[in-house]
């Protein structure tokens, strides 16, 4: 018999439950990707995700190939292509490992449905999270709202689970793909950049499987100890880093629990570190439950919410290129240019800045991030940032402002990740380095920097739009 493979964000061999389906249920075996970003409805993949995703189906090509198969490259509507491959191998299954955003699963439904009615017996998997999302519920049978409760019970089932120790090889040896099967070039998709901006991404990043093992065993063999602390510091590799290869299911997180175990790490040392792993399991939870919540507040409250009017595009412009004259926000911003991604501690930070000093639209902001993330990913994405604005579950209250200096002066207290991204200022001492705006002029001279020619004068006035967002919140606060 003859089964299909149909690989979507599962990119690895190791640890891939449809995989390990498709191998012991069946014969011969043909993996396919199936190029069809019309299917994603408006959350194709942004520019920076389509660079990751060529550079990982090729890393996925050759471990393919290095097992004696390969990777076959299709385009089209996903039915379409899925029956035409049915014709051309005679395949009489499919596997495939869910994914969890609200248009994706509509579709992988409609598939299955079709497909089971033509005979051919469709299995999905459960790859990419360590509990489904509609597994857990309250004492009320409801979804949870509430990260802490829904962390303690997710804890608590991981504690029963007995799997959660072995590493789940890849198969050593597969089948060749039959072959007359037309094949297309990767290059065909079009997905690498047309203008070469992606030196940062490539000097920071290996896409694929070998690169997340890589990362992971550089974060486990010494940031997890002091992650509790440094994984607030911005310029520090801190944190493990293993978002984007988490988002195209480079590794999964049992994978990732599994190594903790091995190595023996301390439960209360790897705890805050797997806590995070739980904000991704809750954001999913939240994504299914509430499939609205991409573009709507899960607050209802918010819907009505005054943003600013007149004309934003120059605010949000300068919040897109780093040029808000704030050096912290604007640092991060350069790093999420340079390298796709950005510290966590500074996501929050210009999330903050965006929704409640400029007083834009949370959505403005989430969808630049969906454009030059390499992480970028749907459930956290729409989380990070409702629980930045305010509008999310278990949210940040919205009248908890973020103070950039003073989130400056704690996380980078020698400005070291300001002065890596705004040289600019680097000549700046300590002491002005996150308010280069209250510097006497006759130092700023000296250190080289005229305030909206070198670097520009702060865009808002952080003291009064902090009153201007408060009163705006009052305006909602009572409604409901
Ligand atoms: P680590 O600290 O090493 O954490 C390990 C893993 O846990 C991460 O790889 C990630 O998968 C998960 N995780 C960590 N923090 C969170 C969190 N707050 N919410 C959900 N999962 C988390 N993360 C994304 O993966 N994609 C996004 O598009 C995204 N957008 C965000 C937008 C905003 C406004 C904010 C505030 C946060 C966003 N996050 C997003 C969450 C978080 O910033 C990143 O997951 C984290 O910075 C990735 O770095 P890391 O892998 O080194 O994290």
């Amino acid at each position: 018999t003859t089964a299909l493979l149909w690989l979507r964000r599962d990119l690895r061999l190791g640890d891939n439950p449809a995989l390990r389906a498709a191998v012991a249920q069946s014969e011969r075996l043909i993996p396919v990707y199936i190029h069809a970003p019309e299917e994603e409805a408006q959350w194709q993949h942004g520019a920076a995700s389509r660079w990751w995703l060529h550079q990982s189906l090729s890393a996925l090509d050759q471990g393919l190939r290095q097992r004696g198969s390969g990777l076959l490259i299709r385009r089209g509507e996903s039915l379409a292509v899925l029956r035409q491959l049915i014709v051309e191998t005679g395949a009489t299954a499919l596997h495939w490992n869910r994914c969890y955003e609200p248009a994706v699963i509509a579709r992988d439904s409609a598939i299955k449905q079709a497909l089971r009615a033509e005979g051919i017996r469709c299995s999905s998997h459960n790859a990419a999270l360590l509990s489904e999302p509609w597994e857990l519920k309250t004492g009320a049978g409801e979804p949870y709202r509430v990260f802490t409760p829904y962390w303690r019970r997710l804890r608590a089932e991981l504690l029963k689970r007995d799997d959660l120790t072995d590493q789940s090889a890849a198969p050593d040896a597969l089948q060749p793909l039959p072959t007359p099967l037309e094949q297309l070039p990767l290059e065909a998709l079009d997905l690498r950049p047309q203008i070469p901006w992606d030196q940062g991404l490539q000097a920071n990043w290996q896409p694929g499987e070998a690169g997340a093992r890589a990362e992971l065993e550089r974060f486990l063999n010494g940031p997890i100890e002091p992650y509790h602390e440094a994984r607030d510091w911005p310029f520090e590799r801190g944190t493990s880093r293993l978002s984007p290869h988490l988002h195209f299911g480079e590794i999964s997180p049992r994978q990732i629990l599994a190594a903790i175990r091995d190595r023996g790490i301390a439960a209360e040392v790897a705890e805050p570190f797997e806590r995070e792993l739980g904000w991704r399991e809750f954001s999913y939870q939240l994504l299914y439950h509430f499939p609205h919540t991409p573009s709507e507040p899960l607050n209802p409250r918010f819907a009505d919410f005054p943003w600013r009017s007149g004309d934003t595009e120059p605010l949000l412009r300068a919040w897109q290129r780093g040029r808000t004259g704030i050096p912290i926000v604007d640092a991060g911003m350069r790093e999420l240019w340079h390298s796709g991604w950005m510290h966590n501690r500074v996501r929050m930070i210009v999330a903050s800045l965006l929704t409640k000093n400029l007083r834009l639209p949370w959505q403005a902001g989430a969808r630049w991030f969906w454009d030059t993330l390499v992480d970028a990913d749907l459930a956290n994405n729409t989380q990070g940032w409702q629980w930045s604005a305010g509008c999310g579950a278990d949210a940040a209250p919205y009248f908890r402002i973020f103070n950039p200096v003073l989130q400056g002066e704690r996380f980078d207290t020698k400005g070291l990740y300001v002065r890596r991204w705004c040289p600019e200022l680097a000549r700046l001492p300590d002491r002005f380095i996150h308010q280069p705006w209250q510097a006497p002029a006759s130092l700023l001279a000296q250190c080289g920097v005229r305030l909206g020619r070198d670097y520009p004068a702060p865009i808002v006035d952080l003291k009064e739009s902090r009153a201007e967002a408060l009163a705006a919140y009052d305006q909602v606060k009572g409604s409901s």
